[in-house]
């Protein structure tokens, strides 16, 4: 079974299995993941915000594009990369998703990733970075990579945080770069 047929199954599974039934009430469709299901680097965010919720893709809006102008930056197109978040609805005016939901989601995160089998998992912002790699606080850890349980994660923080904080934001890109050499050093 090729990779993307695997991640097709792991989304119809989200859906049979029902999880989340208020936020998928409330939301417009489910944002499962994009990209390239062979990628050595895979970004996990927060949750969808309007523009994914209508579009059923993730980081579309002004996050996103922030996101791949940091890629084109080290020479990487979104279809070089997946992307997905911890939380796969859009939660009510945009809230932070709630503990329990990420717990109902991360069985199917780490579904795709088990698929995905990357390199280097990129974690953007706390949320996702609290369910992969529990404890640790972003501000003493952005741009560090961690090794935990055979994989590598690198804790960044959410480009929307950082969209429109200049120091945040110099940051951000600052970690964002030190990718290549990371991926060289795995
Ligand atoms: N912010 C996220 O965390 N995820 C998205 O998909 C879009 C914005």
């Amino acid at each position: 079974m090729s990779k993307q047929t695997e991640l097709d199954k792991i989304k119809e599974d989200i859906l049979k299995d029902k999880i989340c039934p208020d936020l998928a009430k409330g939301a417009t469709q489910l944002v499962f993941g994009d990209g390239n299901p062979g990628a050595e680097l895979v970004f996990i965010g927060e949750a969808p915000g309007k523009n994914e919720d209508i579009q059923g893709l993730p980081f579309v809006g002004a996050a996103g594009k922030f996101l791949n102008e940091m890629l084109e930056g080290i020479g990487m197109e979104r279809s070089d990369v997946y992307i997905t978040n911890i939380v796969k609805y859009r939660p009510p005016d945009n809230r932070d998703p709630l503990p329990d939901e990420k717990a109902a989601f991360l069985p199917y995160l780490r579904a795709q990733l088990a698929v995905i089998k990357p390199k280097l998992v990129i974690t953007l912002g706390r949320h996702s970075m609290d369910s992969l790699l529990p404890g640790l606080r972003i501000s003493d850890c952005h741009g560090q990579a961690k090794r935990l349980n055979g994989q590598v994660y690198l804790p960044l923080f959410h480009p929307a945080a950082a969209l429109y904080n200049g120091a945040m934001r110099q940051t951000l890109i600052d970690d964002f770069n030190k990718i290549p050499r990371i991926l060289a050093a795995i």
